[in-house]
């Protein structure tokens, strides 16, 4: 199949491109589209054949749901019932934007979006092609990230390019997306909203508006810790060919660790990489060494993180060590994914 590719401005969008794109989808085909968090792989939402082709152009399990993204408010009673109050309070503060709600489904939405689920996930986005694209696509666009599975998430479109070329009809260029990470799930089918899966949208903030709010134990822990409610969750994720391990510690300690580690690993014959911040970069020795931001500003972390990994691919990187962040704010959403990039291997110094 030849992907058409259309480079979409943000601040003038081609409107002739985005009904182009709309058009595939209301037909039965694929769409990759940038949205504020990371790049999305979009079909109709209500159409159990493009979920189908979803699954398959990404090589995902069929049971791990899909996310169905709106482009107006009042879409929402279209798609899910009840909509209780707390919904609309938290639609009310943090959409358009990256969270995604989690409420029981209406009969319109097959049981191929939902991996067979009684509940649909639903967002919103703030990127405005996002929202030009989902209106001309009919309104109900399902889309997880645009990467193959298990591979980290497009923060541009050279990635969804790489993975997706010639699996699906068409990929909207909208340059690199603001937030880096995925959104931020609730799910709000339980007596107390629970995070599932952590994002730009933090606890703090979910709970200035929701009160209580519990997070799915299974985040910050590793598998161990029971069955993640999410079923995406479960999966190995956001995984680089090489092999991940995160070291904790003082600054200095870690320092010197990753580059005893290091040398000792490239004296065996591995290519040897190394995740370091704006500060630290400069006093490590490897073959690949990546600033992945200021360590006192953990969104520009989220912004790179998955980039950096798929350079890591790219460059043939074999062993990777990257230093811990913080996990409050943003940088609980960071450790979730460097930690499941790293199939939860942590060591502390
Ligand atoms: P992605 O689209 O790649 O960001 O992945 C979507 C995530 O949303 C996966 O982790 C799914 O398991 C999760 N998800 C989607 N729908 C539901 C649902 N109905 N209940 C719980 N989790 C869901
Ligand atoms: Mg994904």
């Amino acid at each position: 199949m030849e992907t058409l590719y259309a480079v979409i401005d943000e601040k003038n969008p081609d409107m002739e491109q985005i009904k182009k794109a709309g058009e595939i989808i209301k037909k039965g085909g694929l769409v990759a589209f940038p949205t504020e968090t990371v790049y999305g792989l979009g079909g109709d939402a209500l159409n159990p054949e493009s979920s189908k082709k979803i699954y398959a152009a990404k090589g995902r399990p069929s049971d791990n749901p899909l996310i169905v993204h709106i482009s107006r408010m009042e879409d929402l009673y279209r798609i899910a019932d009840p909509v209780p109050e707390l919904a609309v309070k938290l639609a009310e503060a943090f959409w358009p934007g990256p969270l995604t709600m989690i409420l029981k489904k209406k009969s319109i939405v097959p049981e191929e979006t939902t991996g067979g689920l009684e509940t649909v996930a639903v967002r919103f986005p703030s990127h405005p092609a996002a929202r030009l694209f989902i209106e001309a696509a009919g309104g109900f666009v399902a889309a997880p990230s645009a990467n193959i599975s298990g591979k980290p998430s497009p923060t541009l479109a050279s990635h969804v390019k790489e993975d997706m070329e010639g699996r699906i009809e068409m990929i909207l260029d909208g340059g690199a997306v603001g937030i880096g990470v995925e959104s931020t799930i609730v799910d709000l089918t339980d007596k107390e909203p629970v995070i599932l899966r952590p994002g730009y949208v933090t606890k703090e903030m979910l709970t200035k508006v929701a009160g209580q709010v519990e997070v799915d134990r299974t985040i910050l822990q590793g598998d161990a810790a029971g069955k993640p409610k999410a079923p995406g969750m479960k999966y190995r994720h956001y995984a680089p060919k090489g092999d991940l391990t995160i070291v904790e510690g003082k600054q200095e300690d870690v320092i010197r660790e990753i580059n005893r580690l290091c040398a000792e690993k490239k004296a065996a014959g591995e290519k040897t990489g190394i995740i370091a911040t704006e500060k630290t970069a400069e006093l490590y020795a490897a073959d690949s060494i990546k600033n992945a931001g200021d360590r006192e500003k953990e969104e520009t972390i989220a912004q790179n993180l998955y980039r950096i990994l798929r350079e890591f691919d790219e460059e043939g990187i074999t062993v990777i060590y990257s230093e811990a962040f913080p996990a409050d704010g943003i940088g609980q959403a960071v450790m979730n994914r460097l930690l499941k990039a790293a199939g939860h291997h942590k060591i502390m110094v």
